[in-house]
Parts: structure tokens; sequence; C-alpha cells
């Protein structure tokens, strides 16, 4: 559904993304995750056709958003980073303006109006200015507004960013209600957002891509490493030094107190016969070994800031 081949944009001598290649298949809902000026406004408006990029392309059903940008912005429902709001008018007469726009047959506006009204839940304040709604319901007017057209694709540049939490997570919920009915692109700098939401993860960084895969992939992508959790009943002192001649050992953690530990380890039973055996002789008195998921925060950081939470070994 979408295709991104290359994609380079410089601002001036500024570079802010560099060849981005990635592709979304129809009905994905993806997560472009990255931290504050890694790129994700910059891919948006390109692939929106907001902004040429400097190389490269992009196509949305088939057709390149330069080439063909009526026939993209057509298929596409943009909620930008501030949304396109008008605050002096009404949120119902605004929504018939936006369909209009993106030319919604005449007679067939006014249930459009009715479908995004009743799927963003805006029922009561359709009559009000857009000016006198709070933040949260606001949003809701934006995201209205891009799915009035029912576009085949959806593009969410920050959804959540300035809402208390109820509000993000009424937004949340209704981002995950309109899964199935269009291919989404959730851009976000909050990880909790792409795991609540998303199946599918692409991490962006400096203007590069450095990771795109499942979040389940993602989560367990370093093949072959886990972290065990470790209980016993005598506190360790140093575990790091109690077990830091086992080769498969990468770094030790300390707990809540020094009776519990998060060992990450690379290899299978092995490691695990020989931590376990390790603890036992010495007499600390092994209460709990069990293998935990690796965290997809730590995955995160360590892509994104080349580094992981805890102290390393
Ligand atoms: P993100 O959306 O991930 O926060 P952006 O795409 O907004 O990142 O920005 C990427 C980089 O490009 C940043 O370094 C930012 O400062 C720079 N940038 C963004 N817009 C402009 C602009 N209009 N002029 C110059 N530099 C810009």
């Amino acid at each position: 559904m979408i295709q991104v081949r290359d994609l380079t944009k410089d601002y001036g001598s500024r570079r802010a993304i560099n060849k981005l290649n990635f592709s979304i298949s129809k009905g994905d809902v993806v997560g472009f995750l990255g931290p504050n000026g890694a790129g994700k406004s910059t891919t948006m408006k390109i692939i929106t056709g907001f902004m040429a990029p400097s190389q490269g392309s992009a196509s949305v059903a088939g057709f390149d958003v330069f080439e063909s940008p009526l026939e993209v912005k057509k298929r596409i429902g943009y909620l930008p980073e501030t949304p396109p709001v008008y605050g002096d008018m009404y949120v119902r007469d605004y929504l018939r303006y936006v369909a209009a726009l993106k030319q919604v047959p005449k007679d067939k506006i006014e249930k459009s109006v009715d479908m995004a009204i009743e799927k963003t839940n805006l029922g009561e304040v359709q009559k009000r200015l857009i000016q006198h709604l709070s933040k949260g319901f606001k949003q809701r007017v934006g995201i209205a507004q891009a799915i009035v057209s029912d576009p085949e694709v959806l593009i969410l540049d920050e959804p959540t960013v300035g809402l208390d939490p109820k509000q993000v997570a009424e937004i949340r919920d209704l981002i995950k209600s309109l899964k199935g009915q269009h291919t989404i692109i959730l851009s976000t700098h909050i990880l909790p957002e792409v795991e609540a939401t998303c199946e599918k993860v692409i991490i962006i960084n400096k203007g590069e891509i450095v990771a795109e895969d499942s979040i389940h992939n993602l989560a367990t992508m370093e093949k072959g490493q886990s972290r065990l959790h470790i209980r016993v009943r005598k506190e360790v002192e140093d575990m790091k030094s109690l077990l830091g001649d086992i080769q498969q050992v990468l770094s030790v953690h300390l707990g809540t107190s020094h009776k519990e530990w998060n060992v990450d380890v690379q290899g299978g039973d092995e490691v695990v016969d020989a931590i376990s055996s390790r603890l036992v002789t010495k007499g600390y008195g092994l209460l709990e070994l069990s293998p935990s998921k690796v965290d997809l925060e730590d995955v995160f950081l360590k892509l994104t800031y080349g580094k992981q939470q805890g102290g390393g070994l």
C-alpha cells in the first residue's frame, strides 16, 4: 500500500532523513517510532504530499506522491502534529467542509460526517465551536477530519501529545477501533503508544531506519539472548564476580535487593545449569530462576541511544 524508496530530505545543508526504505501492506497498523528530531514528521509530510523529497520516491496505492498528488491525497487521511482545525467553525460544519474538500460526493457528505462523528464520539459537541472544546476533543475533531472521507490510509502524527492520561487512553482506544478499516501509520516518540496500538514497528533514529519488524520479533530480536530473573535465599554481595567467569553471561543487573538479580545471557539450558549450580554450590539457596522477556524499551533505547538500562557487567 505504501512504498518508500531511498527517501532523502535535506533542509539546506542539514539532512533530516537519509535513504529511507520501507513498505507497508494493506491493512497494517504500523508504529513509526523515534526520538524527537529523528525525521518522523518530515517522512509523514512527504508521504502525504505536503513536502517534496530531495531524493528518492514514495508511493501510495501505486500512485507516486509527486506525479499524482491528488490521487494520493484522496486516499490518505492525515492528522498532522498540529491539527488543521479552525477554531471559529462549528464541529459539524468543519467536517462538512473537509468532506467537500476531499471530494466526497455531495449526496454522501451528511452520511460521511455522521460516520466520522459517530466513530470519534463527537455527537454531543457537534454543534459547538471548535475553539470552545478541550484539547482532547479538539484532537478527536482532528481524527474525525482525517477519517471523514473514509480513506484507505490513515496517517497520525503524534496523536496524543499534550493530552492528559484519560484523554490519551481515549485516543488510543479510538485508534484501536479504527483497525481493520484503514492502513494506519502512527508516528510517535512514545513506545507504549506503539505497544498499545500497533502490530509492527519501524524505528527511526537520526534520519535512518534502525529496525523494522513485528513488535513480537523486535522484543526478542537479539536472537539467542534472554534475561534470567534470579531470586536467592541469601544476599549476594557481588553477583558480577560470582558469575563473571561463565562465558555466556553478558551482563548482571541488581533487582530490588541483593536477593534479586536479572542476568542477561547468550545461550540456552547450559548457561541456566551453570548459573544454578554455581549459586547452589556456593550456598546462596536458589529460590527462583526464570527467563523473562527482553524488554522492548531496552531494545528501543539501545537502538536509538546506544545504551541499555541498568548497570552492565
Ligand atoms: P521528528 O518528527 O522525528 O521530531 P522532524 O522530521 O520534525 O523529526 O525533524 C528532523 C530533523 O530535521 C530535525 O533535526 C529538525 O530540526 C530538522 N527540521 C525539521 N523541519 C525543518 C525545517 N523546516 N527546516 C530546517 N530543519 C528542519
